[in-house]
């Protein structure tokens, strides 16, 4: 999990000329390698996400009916935030988050075409889980405050499950993106959305769910179709 030499924020400026072959090799040799792992990678998202989910859980205590409501509507909460960071902030260059864009359209979308979407190495996943110390980061940015207020205006229950559906949501998220780009089966469906997405002439376009095409439905994204032209 430790950077090593070079950056995908570099390497996208550097090497914009390689093919995508050339690419993924400078990549497995520099940015992949060790001292990063990929399983270690794959056992700090397991701990972070189980670990948030049973703390969170062990807080809640004697829970009023209306607060169950909290997990499907932070799951739906969780839907849209992962649709508009994926259509916004992912695939176009913000200033103050640049680092989301030269991850995802930098790295993951030149490193998965959707003629080329399987890892062939543990060490890959690097170009499809996000560094730990953003995850940590965005964590404590975006969940803290939001803890707080649910505690403060609503109840410390409330608060509570928001957090275990939180870390339950980031861990499906993470799971199905890794499932899609290991070609596992059971989730075909969601797979094909996600190939179509990979096309670098629709990635601005459909299927910015990474997980159920909620959003994508309710805003017109979603695309079952695999030409450009047709969507
Ligand atoms: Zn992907
Ligand atoms: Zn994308």
């Amino acid at each position: 999990m430790n950077s090593s030499h070079v950056r995908p924020e570099t390497m996208s400026k550097t090497e914009d000329r390689k093919t995508t072959e050339e690419f993924r090799n400078s990549c497995r040799t520099e940015f992949m390698a060790p001292p990063y792992s990929g399983k270690a990678h794959v056992a700090f998202l397991i701990v972070f996400c189980s670990s948030g989910i049973v703390l969170s859980l062990l807080n809640v205590q004697n829970l009023k009916q209306f607060e169950w409501l909290t997990v499907p509507i932070s799951f739906l909460y969780s839907n849209l935030v992962e649709y508009l960071a994926h259509r916004y902030p992912m695939h176009h260059r913000w200033k103050v988050i640049s680092i989301a864009y030269d991850r995802h359209t930098g790295l993951h979308h030149r490193f998965f075409t959707h003629e080329k979407m399987n890892i062939d190495q543990w060490k890959e996943v690097r170009a499809i889980l996000f560094p730990a110390s953003l995850v940590i980061l965005f964590f404590g940015i975006f969940l803290l405050p939001v803890l707080w207020g649910l505690s403060v205006l609503v109840s410390t229950n409330v608060a509570w499950l928001f957090s275990a559906t939180a870390f339950a949501y980031y861990f499906l998220y993470e799971a199905l993106h890794l499932t899609y780009h290991l070609n596992l089966p059971g989730v075909e469906c969601l797979r094909l959305l996600h190939r179509i997405h990979h096309n670098p002439r629709l990635m601005r376009q459909v299927n910015f769910n990474i997980t159920f095409p909620i959003c994508d439905w309710v805003f017109e994204t979603y695309s079952k179709s695999r030409e450009p032209d047709s969507v």
